[in-house]
C-alpha cells in the first residue's frame, strides 16, 4: 500500500463562549484547526486532525501546522501508511521537532491501519478496556461562584470530572479551590489546573493550605525543575501536562517523583505513535494519566477516545471533550459522543469518524 495524495484542510472553530486560562491572562475565543486526509493506492483514506489551543498555550499554531506539512508532506508520497514507526521516523528525519505538526500525518496513518485490519483505532492500540472512558470538563477561570455554575453546567450534562482552571494570586486561589472543594460531591472528582502558572513558592503555599480530596494539582509552574521544588514540599498528588513535551521527560517525570499523574496530549506528543509509548511507560511504571488533545473537533476527540479506551480505567483518569466547547460541528453524527459524561470509542474500522466535505470544504493544500 502507498500513500498517493496528501489533502490538507483548514476550519476556524469558534469558541461558545469566551475562554480563560490563568487568572484571565489568556483568552480563547477561536481555534484554527487543519484537518488532513491521506489516500492510498487501493482507495483506503484515513483522517488526522490538528488543533492548537490558540498561540499562546503552547509552542504551536494552526499556521504552523500547515507550514510544517508543506516540508514533511511531499516526503510522504509512496510510503506505505501501515508502518507507522517508519513514517514517523521519517517525518522526524525530514523535519526534527515541530512534533505537533506531524500529529495529524501519524493520527491519519492509524485510521489507515484500522481500516486495512478491519478494527477500531483502540483494538489495533492493544485492548478496549471495558466500560466508558470518563470526560473531565474545562472550567474557564473566574469567581468561585462562575466557576461553580460552570461545574453545575458540566454536571447537567453527566460530567463527574471537572478540570478546574486556577493561577491568579494565592488568596484568591485558596478561595477558589476552598468554595470548589466544599461542593465537590461525593463521587465527583475536582481537579486544578494551573497551566504553570504558579512560581513555586505560590505552588506550595496554596497546595499546603487547601483541603481538596480526591483530587491533584496540574502543572502548578512552568517547568519540570519547579515542579520537583514543589514536590519535594507538598504532598497533594501532582500532574504534568505541559511540561510533557516527549517522551525522553518521562523518564525524568519518573525517577525524579515529580508527579504522580501525566496529562497526555496526543498533538503535543506528536500522534497516537508516541502517545501510545508513553501509555506503554505509564503502565509499567504505575504512572496514572489522563488522554486529551490540545483542541479539535469530534475527529480530535474521538482519537482521545480510541487511546483511553485502550487503558485500564484504573490507570486512566479521563478524557476531555473539547467538541463540547464549540460552534462548528464537521462530522455531524459521527465519532465519539458525550454519554452521560462518558465516552466509547467507535466500533467501526479505523476512527470511526468521517468529515462532512461540505462543512470542511476545499483543501488549502494537495500534495501528490
Ligand atoms: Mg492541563
Amino acid at each position: 500500500m502507498k500513500i498517493t495524495r496528501i489533502s490538507v484542510h483548514q476550519l476556524d472553530l469558534p469558541l461558545a463562549k469566551p475562554y480563560f486560562l490563568s487568572g484571565g491572562r489568556l483568552k480563547f475565543e477561536l481555534l484554527d484547526s487543519t484537518f488532513v486526509r491521506i489516500d492510498t493506492d487501493e482507495g483506503i483514506h484515513g483522517w488526522g486532525e490538528g488543533c492548537p489551543w490558540g498561540v499562546t498555550y503552547l509552542p504551536a499554531h494552526g499556521k504552523g501546522i500547515r507550514a510544517g506539512l508543506e516540508e514533511i508532506a511531499p516526503l510522504l508520497i509512496g510510503e506505505d501508511p501501515r508502518q507507522v514507526d517508519r513514517i514517523n521516523r521519517l517525518m522526524d528525519i525530514t523535519l526534527p521537532g515541530h512534533l505537533y505538526v506531524k500529529s495529524p500525518m501519524d493520527i491519519a496513518c492509524w485510521d489507515i491501519l484500522g481500516k486495512v485490519s478491519g478494527l477500531p483505532v483502540c483494538e489495533i492500540l492493544g485492548a478496549r478496556e471495558p466500560g466508558p472512558v470518563p470526560i473531565a470538563s474545562s472550567i474557564s477561570t473566574g469567581s468561585p461562584g462562575e466557576m461553580m455554575a460552570d461545574i453545575q453546567f458540566y454536571r447537567d450534562k453527566g460530567y463527574r470530572v471537572h478540570s478546574a482552571k486556577v493561577g491568579a494570586n494565592v488568596d484568591l486561589d485558596i478561595a477558589r479551590i476552598t468554595h470548589l472543594s466544599e461542593n465537590q460531591k461525593v463521587g465527583e472528582t475536582i481537579f486544578y489546573d494551573v497551566n504553570r502558572a504558579w512560581l513555586p513558592r505560590e505552588a506550595i503555599t496554596v497546595m499546603n493550605s487547601v483541603d481538596a480530596a480526591n483530587s491533584w494539582f496540574e502543572q502548578p509552574c512552568e517547568t519540570l525543575d519547579e515542579i520537583a521544588m514543589v514536590r519535594a514540599r507538598t504532598t497533594q498528588p501532582i500532574c504534568v501536562d505541559e511540561g510533557l513535551h516527549a517522551f525522553t521527560d518521562m523518564p525524568r517525570i519518573h525517577r525524579d517523583s515529580i508527579a504522580e499523574i501525566v496529562n497526555i496530549k496526543i498533538n503535543r506528543v506528536g500522534g497516537l505513535t508516541k502517545a501510545k509509548r508513553l501509555r506503554d511507560f505509564c503502565l509499567e511504571t504505575g504512572i496514572t494519566m489522563l488522554i486529551m488533545e490540545t483542541g479539535g473537533s469530534v475527529l480530535s476527540d474521538t482519537v482521545t477516545a480510541h487511546l483511553a479506551q485502550s487503558i485500564p480505567s484504573v490507570s486512566c483518569l479521563g478524557t476531555w471533550s473539547c467538541q463540547e466547547m464549540l460552534t462548528v460541528d464537521p462530522a455531524p453524527g459521527r465519532g465519539a459522543r458525550n454519554i452521560d459524561g462518558c465516552f466509547i470509542a467507535p466500533e467501526e474500522p479505523g476512527l470511526g469518524v468521517e468529515p462532512d466535505m461540505d462543512i470542511l470544504g476545499d483543501p488549502v493544500a494537495v500534495y501528490q
